[in-house]
């Protein structure tokens, strides 16, 4: 960035974007010593009105807007030297604030955590005494009769391999004055050491030596780097069985960038799977010590200053990180890889709803950089754009270990005797499998489908779930009208008063949570060490850490828990998996719940048999039938992918249009109804016609925290209308008293 004018004669102009308030800019001159680190995407503080300010700098020299010369209040500091907001994250952010149509300033704060931007966080240093001169036995012997103390600190650094030592060591501000003298003596010198604080804390990793590739792996390797050198910026979607060796692909697919002088870029699921992605990284990497960063919300506001300044400084090469780390400040920036791309946890459910993934693709290609997405089931939208040519498909169909995958048996729990005992939980079947495990000391994981808050309707007698006569997913079930509800098309129906199908009176609503299968399942296997894991149990820091842990050592037996135990994770005592409520998953008014239940049903039994003995699956369910349990249970992603594209094209769901979900919540509810009302009203008016405006109606979840919730959907061919025209239409309601609206653009989430 050129200076346009000779700073003394005058002064430049920059319009800076304040922090904390949605979306307002000022401009502000720039005293001329600023000049060379006021620049874009530079943090500032500004003065405003009677207080001081931060924000970031938007623009240099805004067209004049008329009248501000000579009159413009000056910048009073700059933050940092230069821009803290590289020009392709500074692209990104506004990209996405207009594609989610959500206020610049909350991209502006992903990109910059709270720590670095308030600054609070100062780099923590501690005094190191380092040895400059060494003295003879002579001079030492009399240094030893006046000094006692100044001569042991001089022989304790003597005798230390590095000649130096944090003044902590030998005795912390006690040691402060003999130091001082040897330094006075010129022997020592008395200097600050940045401390890094890393998250990792003092584990060490022992350097990994990269594997010798299968034929596949090597195969896939090719085209990565390949692709790699042409700083080809076209998706690579790699489709790898679980346990064919994609993690090693990714490793050395790294290394190659790493050797080529570029950063790199990871994303990982969730927080839970940084730990084991971390450790094989930092083992990799280990001969290049702080060469990888690890970002996550656990982390202190400490840590996360100290990774995310090594990354900004271009010390750290390589960034881990969950979706938020697609806004990491890696320095040329080269290879961007998405483990488990499917995974929703890429989706923010929260302002900004951004998609980590899909930014993910377009920052690679605003940096030039390649970038590889993975996963054993990848999602419907990339194997779409893998079918229009814009993604290139890489596969591993093999497992590198050898390993045959697990056998899967669908058990059909409509002809489970109903036993009271077991709630309906567990089946015998199921119950002999795992007591034949208990007996030769292996390991079992059972997994309950997280059934969502939407109440839907199913026959326990012949598994038939009532669903909507035009979009073919589940009726949603509520109370004060009784009534029920397509929460995609607005469709309602009467709740009947026996199954259509086989006439039962029995139609099922509640399911059950994490703690009653455990009460249940203590009582089956009352000798077995049983550790369940869901939210409840992982709010302490560490503590899904330190039970998968005990799991691996195998003081746990088995372990109960939800979607948290289903990915990446390598047991190799594990040898049958169960999943206790396939179905749950497949009632939800969603487009995508048959697609997130194979993927579930598909990831978890590729944790069985991961070491020398041959895995099992059984999977329970009322409906044995459906599509996404059938083709899990051949592992037969491309079956399934080929059948669910076809029914989304049918229905014109995702990948074939975009949908959006517009939320109106208030605690008070003819307030929140008559809103949505209008807002859609005025939707219908101003969307061209191709965009679909359902009939607004109660949220499944209808009250959350004393707040009355009413959504509508919009489905279209793109998105930007939706997001534009929403954006101009809710603008008035954004200072609303007692009434919030939101915008999910790519919704994931129909409650
Ligand atoms: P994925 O990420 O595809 O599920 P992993 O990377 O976890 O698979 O690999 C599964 C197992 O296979 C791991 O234990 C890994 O060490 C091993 N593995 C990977 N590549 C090779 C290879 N080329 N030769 C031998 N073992 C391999
Ligand atoms: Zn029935
Ligand atoms: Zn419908």
């Amino acid at each position: 960035m050129q200076d346009l004018f000779p700073v003394a004669t005058q002064e430049r102009i920059v319009r800076v974007l304040l922090d904390g308030m949605d979306d307002m800019v000022f401009d502000y001159a720039v005293p001329a010593p600023l000049a060379s680190v006021v620049l874009k995407g530079s943090r500032v503080e500004v003065p405003l009105r009677h207080r001081t300010a931060t924000g970031t700098v938007m623009v240099l020299n805004p067209p004049s807007q008329g009248g501000w010369k000579g009159k413009l209040k000056p910048i009073l500091r700059a933050v940092g030297q230069g821009p803290i907001i590289s020009e392709q994250l500074m692209e990104l952010a506004e990209w996405a604030a207009r594609y989610y149509a959500v206020p610049m300033e909350q991209m502006v704060r992903c990109i910059v955590p709270e720590s670095v931007r308030a600054e609070k966080h100062e780099e923590k240093t501690r005094k190191m005494i380092v040895l400059q001169n060494w003295l003879d036995d002579d001079e030492l012997n009399k240094l030893n009769a006046k000094a006692p103390r100044q001569a042991s600190i001089l022989r304790y650094l003597h005798a230390d391999e590095e000649k130096r030592a944090p003044i902590n060591d030998l005795g912390g501000s006690a040691a402060l004055a003999p130091c001082r003298a040897l330094e006075k003596r010129g022997l020592v010198r008395i200097e600050e050491e940045r401390v890094h604080r890393d998250p990792a804390g003092s584990e060490t990793f022992a350097l990994t030596q990269p594997l010798a590739l299968n034929e596949e792996q090597e195969k896939a390797l090719e085209v990565i780097i390949s692709t790699f050198d042409r700083g080809d910026s076209q998706p690579m979607l790699l489709q790898g069985v679980t346990g064919s060796g994609k993690t090693e692909v990714y490793l050395q697919a790294a290394a190659h960038a790493l050797k080529q002088g570029k950063g790199v870029l990871i994303l990982v699921p969730e927080i839970s799977l940084t730990p084991q992605t971390m450790a094989r990284f930092k083992s990799r990497f280990a001969d290049m010590p702080g060469a990888v960063a690890i970002l996550h919300s656990a982390m202190s506001d400490g840590e996360r200053f100290d990774e995310w300044h090594a990354i900004h400084r271009g010390q750290a090469r390589i960034a881990i990180g969950p979706r938020s780390a697609v806004f990491a400040p890696v320095q040329n920036l080269g290879l961007i890889i998405v483990d488990e791309e499917h995974d929703s946890s890429y989706k923010q459910e929260s302002a900004p709803r951004y998609h980590g993934r899909d930014l993910a693709v377009l920052r690679a290609k605003l940096e030039g950089a390649a970038i590889l997405l993975g996963s054993a089931t990848p999602s419907l939208e990339s194997l779409h754009n893998v079918e229009l040519g814009k993604y290139t498909m890489l596969r591993m169909d093999k497992r590198a270990d050898g390993q045959r995958l697990p056998l899967t048996r669908v058990l059909d729990m409509r002809s489970e005797p109903k036993d009271k005992r077991y709630l309906g939980i567990i089946s015998e079947k199921l119950r002999l499998a795992i007591d034949e495990r208990m007996h030769k000391g292996e390991q079992v994981i059972l997994l309950l489908n997280r059934r969502g808050f939407a109440r839907s309707l199913q026959c326990p007698d012949c598994g038939l779930v009532i669903n909507c006569v035009h979009c073919a997913l589940p009726l949603t079930y509520h109370l004060p009208e009784n009534r029920l509800v397509c929460h995609i098309c607005g469709y309602r129906a009467m709740v009947p008063k026996a199954c259509p199908e086989c006439h039962s009176d029995k139609i099922l609503l509640e399911g059950y949570g994490t703690q009653k299968v455990e009460a249940v399942l203590r009582r089956c296997f009352p000798k077995a060490r049983l550790q369940r894991v869901d939210a409840d149990v992982t709010t302490r820091k560490n503590a899904l850490r330190d039970i998968l842990d005990d799991f691996r050592a195998r003081r746990i037996d088995i372990l109960l828990g939800t979607q948290m135990i289903s990915k990446g994770l390598d047991f190799p005592g594990v040898t049958l998996v169960g999943v206790l409520n396939a179905d749950l998953g497949l009632c939800i008014p969603d487009p995508r719940a048959a697609e997130r239940t194979f993927q579930l049903l598909t990831q978890v039994a590729g944790r069985a048999g991961r070491g020398d003995i041959d895995g099992e699956v059984i999977i329970q369910t009322y409906t044995p039938q459906a599509a996404a349990i059938q083709f899990a249970r051949r592992h037969d992603t491309d079956g399934f992918a080929e059948k669910e594209l076809a029914l989304r094209q049918q229905f014109a769901f995702p990948p074939f249009s975009h949908m959006a979900v517009l939320t109106v919540r208030s605690p008070k509810e003819e307030l929140a109804d008559f809103t949505i009302q209008t807002l859609c009203k005025k939707l219908r008016k101003e969307l061209p016609p191709s965009i679909e405006v359902c009939d607004p109606m109660p949220a499944p979840i209808a009250k959350a925290h004393g707040q009355f919730r009413f959504m509508c959907t919009l489905k279209g061919p793109a998105a930007r209308p939706i997001a534009d025209t929403c954006a101009r239409v809710l603008a008035p309601y954004k200072a609303a008293a007692d009434i919030v609206c939101t915008l999910d653009i790519d919704a994931y989430s129909f409650m």
